[in-house]
């Protein structure tokens, strides 16, 4: 079930060619601590595999490349809602889509975000308002030294904006096998960010009468309008963190540029780091097969499918010249391997 030498270009949807000097797709808790025990003895690094939607290869990774590839969907009906247990596998999107289908609210605005359940707390994915963490209850993982399994409550994931404890203390540690949701019986839709209020203006549906499905076919028809479908022009989604500045620095670069994209977060402001890419000029940009997508600067694009130091140099140059022209950091998003 191990392989050696096997190319991850398939297994990224940056479509980045790069080689794992070993491979294994695992599809249950016993294939996942065979691959584990099989790594163990070589001392091998491990990179967890989802969908590959928010990874960047750097080079070949010298060790072993683990697809999570457990399925299981399960959907209990309670008193006060439903709870759905999804192993790490399940394709996210689908998932969505099915609780829709049911008629439960509370995932609709994270339609259409690639990937496996699996990743899906590594990153707390969140999208027009909207995180994991908020209909999250719990998560099952295999503890990488170990092989046994560990659960991981909402508090001790230790969720932040793109963020949770797999970032952090228990980075590379645990490989995610299983996420439990609980989507409330009570539902109301959540329609704050402009472009979803522009949509229902434009199609003419009152906001208190709107459905999940509703909510969820609005979404993705924004998102099919700007963001880059993988499977046509490959990608890895927003390649910068939205930067959050203090009050200070806030007021100097709305003083220097009163058109600033930028929302209120708590005592910070977080600046929509697309807006500073695309006044940096760089939005539609191409060099070297790859280059800034034309309706969204956030997202890198490798039409060419280059390897990932073009990528990165691209990032870079970016990066430095935001910071050159705003005096704001950017920070990547996806992770980089090896
Ligand atoms: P991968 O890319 O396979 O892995 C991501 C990270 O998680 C890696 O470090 C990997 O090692 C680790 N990992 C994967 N599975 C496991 C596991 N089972 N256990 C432990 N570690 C694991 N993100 C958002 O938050 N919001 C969006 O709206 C959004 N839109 C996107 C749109 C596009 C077009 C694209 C390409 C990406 C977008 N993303 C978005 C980013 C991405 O889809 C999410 O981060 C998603 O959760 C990644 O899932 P994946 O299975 O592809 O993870
Ligand atoms: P958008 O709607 O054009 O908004 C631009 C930026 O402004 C976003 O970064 C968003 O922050 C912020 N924003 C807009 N309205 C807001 C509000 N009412 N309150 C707080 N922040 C607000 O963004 P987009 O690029 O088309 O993406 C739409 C959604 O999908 C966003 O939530 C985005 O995060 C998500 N997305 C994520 C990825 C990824 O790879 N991570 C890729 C594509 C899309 P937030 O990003 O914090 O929401």
């Amino acid at each position: 079930m191990i392989q050696s030498d096997i190319d991850l270009q398939p297994y990224n949807t940056m479509t980045i060619a790069a080689r794992a000097r070993h491979f294994c797709s695992a599809n249950s808790l016993e294939e996942v601590r065979e691959a584990l025990r099989f790594a163990q003895a070589q001392q091998l690094p491990i990179l967890p595999l989802g969908g590959g939607s928010n990874i960047v290869l750097t080079g070949d990774f010298p060790g072993l490349a683990l697809h999570l590839g457990m399925r299981g969907l399960e959907f209990e009906v309670l008193d006060d809602g439903v709870r759905i247990r999804a192993a790490a596998g399940e394709n996210w999107h689908q998932l969505v889509m099915r609780s829709v289908e049911l008629g439960y609210g509370g995932l609709e605005n994270l339609a259409l975000i690639p990937g496996n359940i699996g990743a899906a707390p590594i990153q707390n994915i969140g999208a027009y308002g909207v995180e994991l963490k908020d209909t999250f209850e719990q998560l099952t993982a295999i503890e990488i030294a170990s092989g046994e399994l560990v659960t991981f409550s909402a508090e001790e994931c230790n969720f932040g904006y793109r963020d949770s404890i797999f970032k952090g203390p228990a980075k590379d540690q645990y490989l995610i096998s299983e996420v439990v949701l609980k989507l409330s019986g009570t539902w109301q839709p959540r329609v704050s960010y402009p472009a979803l209020q522009q949509y229902f203006d434009e199609q003419g549906l009152a906001r208190d009468a709107l459905t999940p499905a509703q909510v969820a076919s609005a979404v993705i028809d924004i998102r099919n309008s700007k963001l880059p479908n993988p499977v046509e022009i490959p990608n890895a989604g927003s390649f910068f963190k939205n930067p959050v500045v203090d009050a200070g620095q806030y007021q100097t670069l709305k003083t220097a540029h009163p058109e600033l994209v930028a929302f209120e977060a708590g005592d910070h402001w977080k600046l929509a780091a697309g807006w500073l890419i695309d006044q940096a000029g760089w939005r539609g940009f191409r060099k070297n097969g790859v280059g800034v997508h034309d309706r969204q600067a956030l997202v890198l694009v490798n039409p060419g499918h280059r390897c990932g130091s073009e990528v990165v140099n691209l990032a870079r140059e970016i990066a430095s010249d935001v910071q050159l022209k705003f005096g704001v950091t950017l920070e990547p998003e996806p992770r980089f391997y090896p």
